[in-house]
């Protein structure tokens, strides 16, 4: 896990997104959250608190909550721990410019994953249940409540 690519994309002068210290690793419970991103393209991004750093997808037309539904994720960079907590207006101009709120959060299981493929139950205010999360290619996943 690499916070480098996060970090080159943004100035910390100027946004008021976290700059990056890392969480604890190995804690007990794992957080997620669920962050409506009104950018360029409104999305939401979805984020897994897994080895003291988020690892994160932006889900176009957010995670689905209920069964049967594949939603398209693309993943993108690792984020630190404390962007669990972000919400605000990233400034024009800057990398995801727009606003950003807290859509969802809570903490989540993991049942079972290996790089192709991760299978979680998510304890969240709007969404609960068991998540397959599977990579169909480069960085396009899918999505889905099993
Ligand atoms: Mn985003």
């Amino acid at each position: 896990m690499d916070l480098k690519k996060y970090e080159s994309k943004r100035d910390f002068t100027q946004t008021s997104e976290p700059s990056g210290t890392r969480g604890k690793k190995h804690e007990s419970q794992s957080r997620f959250v669920v962050q409506k991103h009104d950018a360029s393209h409104l999305h939401y991004d979805f984020r897994l608190e897994i080895d003291g750093v988020l690892r994160s997808w932006a889900v176009p037309k957010g995670i689905p909550l209920e069964p049967g539904v594949k939603r398209l994720a693309v993943k993108t960079e690792d984020h630190p721990s404390d962007y669990i907590n972000f919400e605000g207006t990233i400034p024009e101009g800057h990398y995801g410019a727009g606003t950003v709120e807290i859509w969802d959060s809570g903490t989540f299981k993991l049942i079972d994953y290996n790089m192709k493929k991760l299978e979680f139950y998510l304890n969240g205010r709007k969404l609960s249940g068991i998540y397959i999360l599977i990579n169909t290619g480069d960085n396009n996943w899918l999505i889905f409540k099993k």
